[in-house]
């Protein structure tokens, strides 16, 4: 049979070791090996060595406490330590995979407050200013990464990642927007890259010839006064000279204003910059961001833009993205949004991470979907995301499922998400449920009313009919052109010129940007994305920063809430600030703090603290939260039915896909 993926599942030799594939799990910090439960983290690792990662990369761990991302971070210091990372490194290889270790050691980004840099200047996105490393301090840190890395190859891992990229510690040393120095580690850009080179030295050193050291090296770091081009070839070779066995591409420093892992970015925004890089230097070179795929992945190395392809967060979302790959089944691929909203946006709150469309990532151990023992009948009501999953887990687990949907097609609020510029991705979501139900014995049934008759006789009855646009009662006047959300995403409604949206939560923001945009969405289109935020070739420019140009807006947009701190302010910890930069720049007003007297055909009357004053629109589209439909249930209980009410149907507040997935797949392992 031929590979449905040549190039990606060709082994790639490194000499003293082959790797199975070109896929590196990518490193991200999951908050589990802070949690002390280390056959957790190994049993999550394995799961995706299992599932066919040609290379595993951990989280970021510290060589020290100073470098430590925050305080109490994960790190590989005490001879417990390195007992617990064999356990993990021992579970990866009898799975039959490869693990590297990253050594994180986060310079000015360390969340703590004895943390150190190559100059004593503050980074926007810590409180700390962290102290200047001095001769000796400077030492000590190289020693400590060739330490670590010592450590590692001890503890079982076939490799290490060197972190320097991503504006991190050695990232500091290169660019002059953070070193400052001028001895022998500042000035020249020889002497700025002295501590990256002498890094990888010594960790080579360390760990011997048969022994990965990957570099991750910033190829592009989108802040003023990045490296030029010229410098990241200089780095690179340098960095090959030094010892490393790969390359591996960073994009971006962390308090860069330029997004290059959400989901509005492109996919594969930033591989034409690894492209640049390759055949400069004789190692492997490997590209990474927004590529979640397997035919993005596969395009990309037969185009020669890497020799491998890193992917992170799709190993949150399927565990077994490889080898679905290789089966020809990647259409069965749980699909990585690039939301955040469970991974990173957990670990910027301190919780541990997991994935919105598998609740499994991160608690393998405590959510499993064994076969049942005891089969039952399952009627569920509504196909939006809470619905899909129990429809699905309960499927997986044995149950004999009947799905009713009022409408034409599954996906519920979904099919409102997909439409919006910049979340393309949950078509993808769609799809793969429609996909996973087709391939189910699951009983679909569309354009169905779920009557209380009948569900009579099912065992099961789980209602996830999810919720209504609730109405504020603004009083109206005749003639008044009023709009909801939905109106306007799934109804297609005319929406004049001027429009003032009520209510800035997340859908609010979803419609400002749905109506301030016109032709091709810019994540669909990479030269007009790159224009937009200011991304040029680093060749053209340092850091590859440019002034950003907008698109005209197509409508005149105002926002409006009543509370009145600033609004989009709780909105996804990682993502807010992009929601907030792209309308801004479609030059939608924000107003908060108002409140709503009347709508009229001139439109719409706002109370603020100067007064009555008239905000004139075409139009007013409500966004003002939602409320639960949840009637069937009422019906249901009156009959003396047991009812699971999951989702919206459940709670409406603040729901999200990432709840109501979560809520569907528990019940449905529960039943
Ligand atoms: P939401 O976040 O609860 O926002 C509702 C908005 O309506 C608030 O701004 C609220 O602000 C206003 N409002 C509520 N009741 C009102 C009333 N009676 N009269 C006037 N204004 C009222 O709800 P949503 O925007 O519909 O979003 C629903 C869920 O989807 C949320 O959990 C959200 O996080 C999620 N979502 C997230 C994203 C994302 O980007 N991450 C995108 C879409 C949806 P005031 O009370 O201050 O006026
Ligand atoms: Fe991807 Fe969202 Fe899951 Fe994170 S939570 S892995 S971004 S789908």
């Amino acid at each position: 049979m031929t590979s449905p993926y040549p190039h990606l599942l060709s082994p790639l030799d490194l000499g003293f070791t082959t790797l199975p594939n070109r896929v590196l799990m990518g490193s991200m910090h999951t908050g589990l090996e802070e949690r002390g439960d280390w056959e957790r983290v190994a049993t999550y690792y394995a799961e995706r060595a299992r599932g066919g990662a040609g290379l595993i990369v951990t989280g970021g761990m510290a060589p020290n406490p100073e470098g430590a991302v925050f305080a109490g971070a994960a790190g590989l210091f005490t001879d417990q330590d390195i007992a617990n990372h064999r356990l993990l490194t021992g579970r990866v290889h009898d799975a039959g995979g490869k693990i590297a270790m990253q050594i994180l050691n986060a310079g000015r980004y360390a969340y703590v407050k004895d943390c150190v840099s190559a100059s004593a200047i503050k980074s926007p996105i810590s409180p700390f200013v962290p102290r200047e490393l001095d001769e000796e301090g400077i030492e000590k840190q190289l020693d400590d990464y060739a330490t670590a890395a010592a450590r590692a190859h001890e503890a079982g891992y076939d490799g290490v990642e060197v972190m320097g990229s991503e504006g991190y510690l050695i990232n500091q040393f290169l660019c002059l927007h953070t070193n400052h120095r001028t001895d022998r580690w500042g000035g020249s850009y020889e002497n700025r890259m002295r501590f990256a080179v002498e890094a990888v030295r010594r960790v080579r050193e360390a760990v011997g010839k048969d022994f990965i050291v990957i570099y991750r090296i910033s190829l592009i770091d989108l802040v003023p006064n990045g490296q030029t081009w010229d410098q990241v070839l200089q780095l690179a070779r340098a960095i090959e000279e030094a010892g490393a066995t790969i390359l591996n591409t960073g994009v971006g420093w962390h308090e860069a204003r330029v997004p290059t892992i959400a989901t509005s970015v492109p996919r594969a925004a930033f591989s034409w910059v690894t492209r640049k890089l390759m055949g400069t230097v004789g190692i492997p070179v490997i590209t990474s961001n927004r590529i979640n795929t397997p035919d993005v992945a596969e395009t990309l190395l037969a185009e020669g833009c890497a020799d491998m392809v890193s992917m992170a967060r799709p190993f949150l979302a399927d565990p077994d993205f490889v080898n679905k790959a290789a089966a020809g089944r990647a259409d069965e691929i749980a699909p990585c949004i690039g939301c955040n909203q469970a991974c990173l946006d957990h670990t910027f709150t301190g919780k541990i991470s997991t994935c919105l469309v598998n609740p499994r990532a991160c608690y393998e151990d405590e959510l499993s979907y064994t076969p049942t023992d005891a089969p039952r009948s399952v009627a569920v009501v509504g196909a939006g995301p809470a619905g899909l999953m129990a429809a699905l887990v309960a499927d997986w687990r044995g149950h004999k499922v009947t799905l009713f949907e009022r409408d034409t097609q599954i996906g519920g609020q979904l099919n409102m998400a997909r439409v919006i510029p910049g979340k393309e991705e949950f078509h993808g979501l769609v799809a793969w449920f429609e996909t996973m139900i087709a391939r189910s014995r699951i009983d679909l049934r569309l354009n169905t009313d779920a009557t209380p008759d009948a569900l009579d006789g099912f065992d099961e009855v789980i209602l996830a009919s999810g919720v209504v646009p609730r109405d504020p009662h603004i009083p109206t006047r005749p003639g008044a052109s009023v709009l909801t959300y939905v109106d306007v995403l799934r109804g297609g409604a005319e929406v004049g010129a001027r429009v003032a949206v009520v209510g800035a939560g997340g859908i609010g923001f979803d419609v400002a940007e749905f109506l301030t945009h016109q032709g091709v969405s810019p994540t669909l289109d990479l030269e007009e994305w790159k224009r937009e935020w200011g991304v040029t070739d680093p060749q053209l420019a340092p850091g590859g920063l440019a002034t950003p140009e907008p698109p005209a807006p197509a409508r005149a947009v105002t926002l409006l809430q009543r509370k009145s701190e600033r609004p989009g302010k709780r909105l996804g910890k990682t993502t807010g600030w992009i929601h907030r930069t792209s309308l801004a720049a479609r030059q939608v007003k924000m107003l908060g703090g108002v409140g709503y007297r009347e709508i009229t055909p001139d439109g719409i009357v706002l109370e603020t603290d100067k007064g009555e004053e008239l905000l004139p629109v075409d139009t007013v589209v409500l966004c003002t939260g939602q409320e639960s439909l949840r009637s069937l249930a009422d019906a249901l209980q009156a009959r003396g039915r047991g009812v699971h009410v999951i989702g919206g149907a459940d709670v409406a507040a603040e729901l999200d896909a990432k709840r109501a997935i979560d809520q569907g797949a528990r019940l449905a392992a529960a039943l």
